[in-house]
């Protein structure tokens, strides 16, 4: 049953001030006072030390034990996601899967003592002309984190999400900004998580969750002293924002914002020549997946001009104008998507004509063509329109594709669609493509991030705003970690990973 409430120290507490949501018959949630950010901030910082001084045992039982609890709730969860998102059931359930799927791999992960990157160098007293004393290094959890998750995946990135899962299991406490277009999911994973740490005897601290539309609770979150780093996922603007926050405090602190990308697709002349229709029909499917509300949306395809470039064309715009209307998150989300494409609409030839959208929150597909000068030319072209906005960037030759290649700015994906003949330009595009994205992709489509340990979902800014990052995979848990150096330290005082 949804409280409405936030989860602080331990307990579900009201508030003077509250928004009602019309997606759920105006259930009420109270939003969260400064004051109760500060309390919920002193209660994690209070509850570091007990939290991260447990086991690994212990901390893998209790992600594990949040996994069952999201499973116990699983039919509210699903429910009240579809009234707040619109998302469809399988979709809801899938991401449940994967949510505690990541729950229990974070749990698998930190039974091993991999993940803390020990060293030794054992010391050397006869060296000359100094000798080396013996120096042993592993990680440490990095204190408190703040985790903001985003509208589009209302459980894989949000309260018990990638971010949460990775600090909780590298022993940090969270406090979670849950989000206001999924306010009710929030809450009832916020739910899942108190009930697990009551059977598993963690301190209250370990997780708290506030809630707050409007810029204040998030704010007084990320530049409250006792936050040591922050999780976030979703817009440029809104990271950009916190971000800024992040390091203008006294004390900076890391900032991990996965961001928005706009993940272009370079089409190679052999591949276009063999394939071209193939491509530009799967082009269409990715591009409206999700109704295009997905950070690794393709909503860049660059090839040549010719007729190859013309049967792609067509094929995607065939298979888009057969999409019916979709159903966006929110009306923020929404209106932002309507005026992207207006504003599109002045500066490239449209190729869609799938007309207005007459539902609640509605928008249809939309596609565009522009020669490769001018996208060069209007950076506003590269920034992404969250939703199904798709560009066709043509070239005039392979000179061009390569500077398109060069001009393209930080991005999560960038795929190659290519055949044996296009052997020679990809291995020139590589080194390019390289330095400007966090996953480079062969002959598929960038929507469908597998969680595991080779997987990097991060890039140059704008992608996130620490390129060495991920937030999902294994690798997510560094951020939440930090090197510390023993020197000639007594066994006994060294940690037991460091000890023998
Ligand atoms: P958003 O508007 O930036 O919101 C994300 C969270 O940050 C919300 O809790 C929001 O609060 C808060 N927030 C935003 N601006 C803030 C500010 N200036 N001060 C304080 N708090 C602030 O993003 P969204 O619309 O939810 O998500 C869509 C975006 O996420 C797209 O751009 C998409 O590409 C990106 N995304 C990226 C990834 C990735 O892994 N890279 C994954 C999924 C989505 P409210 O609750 O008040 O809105």
């Amino acid at each position: 049953m949804i409280l409405g409430q936030n989860l602080i120290d331990g307990k579900w507490v009201g508030s003077a001030n509250s928004r009602a949501s019309d997606d759920l018959d105006g259930q009420s949630f109270a939003q969260a006072t400064a004051t109760q950010v500060d309390e919920a901030c002193k209660a994690a910082r209070r509850d570091f030390r007990a939290y991260s001084g447990k086991s690994r045992a212990e901390r893998a039982a209790f992600l594990r034990t949040i996994a069952d609890q999201m499973d116990v709730l699983g039919d509210e969860i699903t429910q009240t996601g579809m009234a707040e998102t619109g998302l469809p059931e399988a979709r809801l359930v899938g991401e449940r899967g994967r949510t505690t799927g990541q729950l229990r791999m974070f749990a698998d992960l930190i039974e091993e003592t991999g993940y803390l990157d020990i060293r030794k160098d054992g010391a050397l007293p006869d060296r000359t002309p100094l000798p080396r004393p013996d120096l042993r290094l592993t990680h440490k959890a990095i204190g408190p984190v703040a985790v903001f998750g985003a509208s589009n995946f209302p459980l894989a990135f949000s309260t018990a999400g990638g971010d949460t899962a990775s600090a909780l299991a590298a022993g940090c406490p969270v406090i979670v900004k849950g989000h206001s277009a999924h306010a009710g999911t929030a809450e009832l994973v916020a739910q899942a998580i108190a009930k697990a740490i009551e059977i598993c005897g963690m301190p209250s601290g370990t997780f708290q969750m506030v809630q707050g539309s409007g810029r204040e609770v998030g704010s007084a979150l990320v530049q409250h002293p006792e936050i040591r780093a922050v999780g976030f996922t979703g817009s440029l603007a809104g990271g950009r924002a916190l971000y800024d926050q992040c390091h203008a405090r006294p004390q900076p602190i890391p900032f991990y914002g996965e961001l928005g990308s706009v993940n272009p697709m370079f089409c190679l002349p052999a591949a276009m020549a063999a394939r071209a229709v193939e491509i530009g029909t799967g082009w269409a499917a990715s591009l409206t997946m999700g109704a295009g509300q997905f950070c690794t949306n393709p909503g860049v395809a660059v090839m040549l001009a010719g007729p190859e470039s013309d049967a792609l064309e067509l094929a995607c715009a065939t298979a888009l104008n057969d999409t019916a209307e979709q159903k966006m998150l929110t009306d923020g989300i929404h209106g932002a998507f309507e005026q992207g494409v207006r504003e599109f609409r002045d500066l490239m030839v449209e190729v869609t004509s799938c007309g207005a959208a007459t539902g609640n929150r509605a928008a249809v597909p939309a596609l565009f063509k522009v020669s490769a000068k001018e996208w060069m030319a209007n950076p506003k072209l590269q920034h992404e329109v969250f939703g199904a906005a798709g560009i066709l960037v043509r070239c005039d030759d392979i000179d061009e594709m390569r500077a398109v290649a060069e001009c393209i700015e930080g991005q999560l994906t960038l795929t190659l669609h290519l055949d044996d003949a296009d052997a020679e330009l990809a291995s020139n595009l590589m080194p390019v493509l390289e330095e400007k994205a966090g996953r480079l992709l062969a002959n598929g489509f960038p929507t469908g991030v597998e969680v595991c340990s080779a997987m990097m979902h991060g890039g140059p800014y704008p992608a996130s705003t620490d390129v060495r990052a991920t937030s999902v995979g294994t690798l997510a848990i560094v951020r939440w970690l930090r090197p510390v150096s023993y020197q000639n330290m007594p066994a006994a005082l060294l940690p037991s990973e460091l000890q023998g």
